[in-house]
C-alpha cells in the first residue's frame, strides 16, 4: 500500500495497480495508458525503504530528466542487489535445461498441458514444459530433446502469456510441440526432417488447426511491437 500512496501523492488522479511477482526475470515494469497504470514488481520490493519506493513512482509517472531517470534507476538496481538472495533462480530440468515456470501473468502451462495431453494424447505425454525467460521474436514454441534420457522439454514464447491471446492458439502449440514426442523425426539423404508429411497430417487433427493458423498469422506481430512498448525499467 506505500507504494500506492506514493503514486497518489505525485498522480492523485491516477488509477494505480501494482502486483508483486516472483518472476525473476522483470523485476520492475510498468504500463501506462491515460490515467491508468500498471505496475508490476518482484515481491522484494514490499519492503522496500521510501526512497526506492519514490524512485519507482517517479519514474513510471513523471516526465524525467535523464539525469534524474539515472539516478533513480541506480537506487533501484541497488536495492535489487542488496536483496538478490530473494530472487529464485531459475532451475533445470535434469539438470540440462533451464526452465522459468508453468504460471505466468495469465495463464498456466502445466494446466493447458494437461488438458492437451488429455485431449489429444490419452495423457501418455510425459515432458516437461517452460515458458521462455523473456517475450523472443525467434520462437513461439521449441521442442527439445533430453540428452541423458531424461524428460524432454517443451518452451512457449512468453510473449503469449497475455490476455489477447486466445487459450486455442496456445493449446495448438503445446499441440505441435507435444506431437514432436509421438512423432519423431524422420532422416533422409542425411536430413533430419521434423515436420514430415506424416507430421503435418496428424498436425492438423487439432481441431482448431484453422484458427490458431489464422490468429497467428494477423496478431502475433502486433502483439510483439505492443510488448516492445511495454516498458522494461530494470
Ligand atoms: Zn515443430
Amino acid at each position: 500500500m506505500r507504494l500506492h500512496a506514493c503514486l497518489h501523492q505525485i498522480a492523485p488522479d491516477c488509477e494505480a495497480r501494482v502486483t508483486y511477482t516472483d518472476n525473476s526475470h522483470t523485476m520492475v515494469s510498468y504500463r501506462r495508458s491515460g490515467r491508468r497504470i500498471e505496475l508490476r514488481l518482484h515481491h522484494m520490493f514490499q519492503d522496500a525503504p521510501e526512497d526506492v519506493l519514490e524512485a519507482i513512482a517517479r519514474n513510471s509517472i513523471q516526465r524525467l530528466t535523464l539525469d534524474t531517470r539515472r539516478r533513480f534507476n541506480s537506487l533501484i538496481r541497488s536495492y535489487i542487489h542488496r536483496n538478490k538472495d530473494k530472487i529464485k533462480p531459475s532451475t533445470r530440468n535434469n539438470g540440462q535445461h533451464l526452465t522459468y515456470g508453468t504460471v505466468g501473468r495469465v495463464y498456466d502451462l502445466a494446466k493447458l498441458g494437461a488438458q492437451v495431453n488429455s485431449d489429444y494424447f490419452s495423457d501418455q505425454v510425459d515432458v516437461d514444459i517452460t515458458w521462455s525467460r523473456r517475450p523472443n521474436k525467434r520462437f513461439m514454441g521449441t521442442w527439445r530433446q533430453a540428452s541423458n534420457g531424461g524428460r524432454n522439454l517443451i518452451t512457449i514464447n512468453r510473449l503469449l502469456d497475455d490476455e489477447r491471446v486466445p487459450p486455442c492458439y496456445l493449446q495448438y502449440l503445446v499441440y505441435h510441440e507435444m506431437l514432436h514426442e509421438v512423432v519423431p523425426d524422420e532422416k533422409r539423404n542425411g536430413h533430419t526432417i521434423k515436420h514430415s508429411r506424416r507430421y503435418r497430417e496428424m498436425e492438423r487433427q487439432f481441431t482448431r488447426y484453422q484458427d490458431a493458423v489464422e490468429w497467428a498469422k494477423h496478431n502475433v506481430e502486433r502483439l510483439y511491437r505492443s510488448q516492445v512498448r511495454r516498458r522494461s525499467v530494470i
